[in-house]
């Protein structure tokens, strides 16, 4: 009778803490939040809850331009570049010289790579380096003819924007990349530094392009890790969002919006950034904590 007792007791703790964690992630998963897709984690969107909207410190009726007056910041991190969504030809990118030697990306992709820079040097003593960063329309013109299939058209190439960089650590640049940690590391770990692999060797299929290791694309957060984390593509992410659908997902808020409707921001939304997204949209980041 002895013997029997202690498993009885044992399956009664895992009982207790099974129901309890079933009732914790019903009160969690309320009416107004729900996964958007089944095959995404993490991640939840829904109508905004009335009582999130407070006139006094957020936003009850703005479109655009009026949350930009209110101090929001415009970049060009989620803009979709590809076949189907080319630059336009009087695309403007802000850049900025990495290191006074002529090395130009665009601002939160130079701050980005100076923290996987750093983060490479720490852990392995090494250096990563860059080996192509922002293209001139001329300069892309000229990569077509040496690199083929790898490189995008000229207006599909997001290394117009300075968002983009390939990157080497000495002796190991190319598909080379991978033969060593340093490179197993930016591949496993550049989404905590607001970088994708931008073409995933899964991701072929939706992208067009082979899979490159070595070409770094600059999303900022949260974005970067939910697509990491979901192992799907920009071309994916963008069209997941659902236009008009708050989004939330650990201490950030998501909100992808046309330019001209008018839309509302919770209270207590902050370090709000707006990036087009190349598609028609723009889409709305803010901090919630
Ligand atoms: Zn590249």
């Amino acid at each position: 009778m002895k013997r029997l007792l202690k498993p009885i007791f044992c399956a009664s703790i895992i009982a207790v803490v099974f129901f309890t964690a079933i009732f914790a992630a019903d009160k969690l998963f309320s009416k107004e939040l729900y996964m958007i897709k089944d095959s995404f984690s993490n991640i939840f969107g829904g109508e905004l809850p009335k009582s999130a909207i407070h006139s006094e410190n957020g936003y009850d009726s703005v479109n655009i331009a009026e949350l930009l007056e209110k101090g929001a910041i415009l970049d060009d991190s989620l803009m979709l570049i590809n076949s189907e969504y080319p630059l336009s030809d009087d695309y403007q990118p802000a850049l900025i010289d990495l290191s006074g030697n002529e090395v130009f990306l665009n601002p939160a992709a130079a701050k980005a790579y100076n923290e996987i820079k750093n983060a490479v040097k720490n852990k392995y003593g090494s250096s990563l380096y860059i080996m192509s960063s922002y293209r001139t329309p001329e300069e892309q013109a000229a990569a077509i003819e040496s690199e083929g299939d790898y490189a995008a058209g000229i207006n599909e190439s997001e290394h117009l924007t300075g968002l983009a960089l390939d990157v080497y650590i000495k002796y190991h640049a190319g598909m080379g990349f991978l033969d060593c940690d340093e490179g197993r590391f930016v591949n496993s770990y550049c989404q905590d530094y607001g970088f994708i692999i931008r073409y995933p060797y899964y991701g072929e299929s939706i992208t067009g392009i082979p899979y490159e290791p070595w070409h770094l694309r600059y999303v900022g957060f949260p974005h970067a890790k939910i697509i990491a984390e979901n192992r799907i593509t920009l071309e994916e992410y963008i069209e997941s969002l659902v236009p008009g659908t708050y989004y939330y997902y650990e201490d950030y808020f998501i909100l992808r919006q046309s330019k001209n409707e008018a839309f509302s921001v919770p209270e207590g939304i902050y370090d709000i950034i707006i990036s087009p997204d190349n598609t028609g949209f723009y889409i709305i980041t803010g901090k919630t904590n």
